[in-house]
């Protein structure tokens, strides 16, 4: 017999997440009853995730769990919010019980790490797809925004950018694991795979930047092209530095092993997807928290907010000290450095 609807939230989905005591009324009712700690400000997301477009075919569920989740926390940490609760709303083609458990393990695990209740959802029958909204809360009026940065801030962004596009990257290319390449080349591409397949919502650090950080934004459809979109709603220019944009020691040992260009790498880091870092803006002012949070994880200083002169002019400049970088080829990437867009064909 296969599983019913609601025998089915009541096995994967009734107990996933974490407890928590301002859930007055969790999964079972019409509605969740939520109650907000006093003198916050509710900060809602949401983020859809469909098989084929924003995860190959065949992924593992315990990644496609994961990822529902992340891209959502990645949201609320780019705003600066504790996140609290979740409705997780899943399209399914058939009820498949080892893809529920695995699934359920993946979105839950993360779910716990962060304190998240699953607080509801829907379950419905079609192509497999998954949205998922995520609620927190800020201090009232102390969430980070997009629109803050002024000119003289510094550019910063978290983690190495590109990796999580590689890993995609290597997870479509049927044989580039399967080569006769050395071990050391085969774990980089797998540790590039990871950050595809487990992103790292930096929940901690949004929190931490919302006292020190004027803008912030959340890295999913492109550094370069995420950057712009926090330019945009701050009315500034700026400039990256192509030197000082951090880089994993996986990225690396490929550019070494000729597995990666040097282009290619700037082209991943700057326009491929899914990292879910944050990019935000400091005033020099701030620069002392700035090094402390610097201490204590990967964090790059990548550029300065610089005054938009001219709001036809591209928002975005590029240097290098590096003559290889300067050709007409990197004029071309950088062209099309801008973030992917659905709609845009
Ligand atoms: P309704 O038809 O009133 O919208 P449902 O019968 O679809 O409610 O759902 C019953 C309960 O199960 C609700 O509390 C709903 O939020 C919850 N629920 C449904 N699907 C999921 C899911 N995938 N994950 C978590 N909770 C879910
Ligand atoms: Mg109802």
């Amino acid at each position: 017999m296969p599983l019913g609807e609601f025998a089915l939230i009541d096995r994967y989905f009734r107990a996933a997440g974490a407890p928590r005591v301002d859930v007055v009324l969790g999964v079972g009712d019409d509605g969740a009853v939520l109650r907000p700690p006093p003198g916050c400000d509710l900060i809602a997301v949401s983020d859809t995730l469909v098989e084929g477009v924003h995860f190959p075919v065949g992924s593992p569920a315990a990644s496609v769990g994961h990822r529902a989740l992340a891209v959502n926390l990645s949201d609320i940490a780019a705003m600066g919010a504790t996140p609290a609760w979740a409705l997780l709303a899943l399209t399914l083609p058939q009820v498949d019980e080892a893809w529920l458990e695995e699934f359920a393990r993946g979105f839950s695990a993360l779910a716990r790490a962060h304190e998240v209740a699953l607080v509801g959802g829907d379950t419905t029958r079609g192509p497999l797809m998954i949205n998922v909204q995520v609620m927190g809360f800020v201090p009232q009026g102390q969430g980070l925004r997009r629109s803050g940065a002024r000119p003289g801030d510094l550019l910063c962004v978290s983690g190495t950018p590109g990796d999580a596009a590689a890993g995609l990257r290597c997870l479509q290319t049927t044989d580039l694991l399967d080569a006769p390449a050395d071990q050391s080349i085969r774990e980089a591409w797998r540790a590039l795979q990871q950050r595809f397949e487990y992103p790292t919502p930096r929940v901690d650090l949004g929190l931490r930047l919302s006292a020190i950080a004027s803008a912030c934004i959340d890295v999913s459809d492109g550094l370069a092209g995420d950057i712009d979109k926090m330019l945009a709603a701050s009315l500034c220019a700026a400039i990256i530095d192509l030197d000082a944009l951090p880089r994993s020691a996986a990225m690396s040992s490929l550019i070494e092993a000729g597995a990666i260009s040097e282009l290619d790498a700037l082209r991943l880091a700057l326009a491929g997807g899914d990292d879910y870092e944050l990019a935000f803006c400091v005033p020099t002012s701030r620069r002392s928290a700035l090094d402390e949070l610097m201490r204590e994880g990967a964090i790059g200083v990548i550029g300065e907010v610089v005054e938009l002169k001219d709001s036809a002019a591209p928002r975005l400049s590029f240097r290098s000290g590096r003559k290889a970088l300067t050709d007409v080829a990197l004029a071309d990437l950088l062209k099309t450095a801008v973030g992917f867009d659905h709609f845009a064909v």
